[in-house]
């Protein structure tokens, strides 16, 4: 028999990815979902091609009912593609630091 042992960073994100799935993501299936993705994942995408389909993708993510969970994921794992809550992962890279170094900051003034 396995036993659970807890691990903080894991059981957060599990559960960040758990409510993310549970407030509805508007790029789960269908025509949204297209967007996220480029039409031939093996074949390298052209700039002005990604850049039109990353903006059509950012447009679904503005009236995502789950776009405040998915930032939270996002932070928490910090991908290195995609587009995510209406950023990029450079975008998402850049607010997962700022992020850190505020509570770096905060925990240093506890
Ligand atoms: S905010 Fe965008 S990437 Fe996140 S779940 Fe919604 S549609 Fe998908």
């Amino acid at each position: 028999m396995s036993q659970h042992t807890p691990d903080p960073d894991r059981d957060t994100v599990r559960g960040l990815r758990k409510a993310l799935h549970l407030a509805g993501p508007a790029c789960q299936d269908g025509a949204a979902a297209a967007v996220f993705m480029p039409a031939d994942v093996f074949e390298d995408e052209a700039d002005a091609v990604r850049r039109a389909r990353e903006k059509q993708a950012k447009t679904v993510c503005f009236s995502c009912p789950a776009r405040a969970a998915c930032l939270a994921y996002a932070l928490a794992i910090v991908p290195d593609e995609g587009i995510w809550a209406g950023l990029t992962a450079a975008q998402l890279h850049d607010r997962a630091v700022g992020v850190r170094r505020a509570a770096a900051g905060l925990e240093a003034t506890a």
